[in-house]
């Protein structure tokens, strides 16, 4: 069974300063993602990040298993990231993936269209999605976007947990509200208005509570969170209250279910000894409250600590059989690993 994941952070190590470098394409025993054990897992692709840390706090990486989200968070600082440096390192990220791609003979391929990802599955190939986590590397006037979109940009993270031009982000407070900070800027606005018209797919994890409602208001596409989790069950700020799960079911959106242990766990702990149950009744609540229509996974790999019965992209199957265990049937996880992601892209992209 084919899965399309909602987030990685796994290009970072390729273009981020002082991030540890290893192979993509070839297998190690380090990190979430690499092309072999992707394959062999079944994980067929997803949306592939770029983030800019802010500058101050690109030091060596945290141990694993001490990360909040994304693997320094903790030293990370969620103070502003300047345009200028933001622009150019995304330009770097995006050389990265471009380079991956040529290098890889077509097995790891940069995708802009549905029919892009149906082929490449057909073919055995990676997908990846160019997603920015963080609209910093684009000028407020939106005079960079279209560029952006030519070099094959298809999603954007309005904010990251931060504020920027765009809007505010929240923080990692436990337990927390997501509704904290003002709403979406003139630029922000503009932002939803020009996405909606390029086909540029919004990610609505990280956004702040009004945020997310000035989105709602304002966009015309299904409301997607790619990598969030269930505020009822976990009171983690970077959680989904009833009310926006709601929100996003009648609009026909999806959420991406994270799998970072802190917004899974009840207590928020970031205890990789968490058993996959944890996981699983985030699907179940979000199947039962809007539909297993609007589910999908967001692993967040790469970027977080997930639970050690997962490990790292090889455990996929062995969510999907806690999956079947808690009673989602093949028709159901057919929607969640790959088709409801493909329905809100054909809605979306252009
Ligand atoms: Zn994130």
């Amino acid at each position: 069974m084919p899965i399309f994941d909602g987030h990685n952070d796994s290009l970072e190590m390729m273009y981020v300063p002082e991030a540890k470098r290893r192979p993509f394409l070839e297998e190690t025993d380090s990190g979430h993602i690499d092309l072999p054990r992707a394959k062999r897992a079944g994980f067929c692709g997803g949306f592939f990040s770029i983030f800019v840390p802010h500058p101050d706090q690109n030091g060596p990486q945290a141990p694993p298993g001490t990360s909040q989200e994304h693997s320094t968070t903790q030293k990370r600082s969620l103070k502003p990231v300047d345009f200028a440096y933001a622009h150019r390192l995304a330009k770097k990220g995006i050389e990265s993936i471009l380079a991956l791609e040529s290098e890889s003979s077509r097995e790891f391929r940069v995708v802009r269209t549905v029919k892009e990802i149906r082929s490449a599955i057909e073919q055995g190939s990676l997908s990846a999605v160019i997603h920015f986590e963080g609209a910093e590397p684009i000028d407020p006037l939106l005079e960079s976007l279209q560029r952006f979109y030519d070099e094959g940009l298809r999603s954007i993270g309005i904010v990251w947990s931060r504020e920027n031009a765009f809007g505010h982000g929240v923080n990692f407070e436990f337990p927390g509200s997501p509704d904290m900070g003002p709403g979406m800027t003139d630029a922000g606005k503009e932002l939803v208005r020009a996405c909606n018209r390029l086909g540029i797919m919004l990610d609505l994890s990280h956004l702040n509570e009004k945020g997310f409602w000035d989105v709602e208001k304002i966009s015309g596409a299904p409301l997607v969170a790619t990598h969030s989790c269930v505020h009822a069950l976990c009171p983690s700020p970077r959680n989904l209250t009833n009310k926006q799960l709601d929100a996003i079911g009648a609009s026909g959106g999806l959420v991406g279910i994270n799998f970072a242990v802190k917004f899974l766990r009840k207590d928020g702990e970031g205890n990789p000894d968490t058993p996959l149950s944890d996981l699983v009744q985030h699907f179940r609540y979000i199947a039962d409250r809007i539909g297993v229509d609007h589910l999908a996974i967001g692993s967040d790999f790469d970027g977080t600590t997930v639970p050690s019965e997962i490990g790292d992209v090889t455990g996929l199957p062995r969510l999907l059989a806690a999956l079947r265990g808690g009673g989602f049937d093949e028709e159901a996880l057919k929607k969640i690993t790959l088709e409801n992601w493909l329905r809100i892209l054909s809605l979306t992209w252009k």
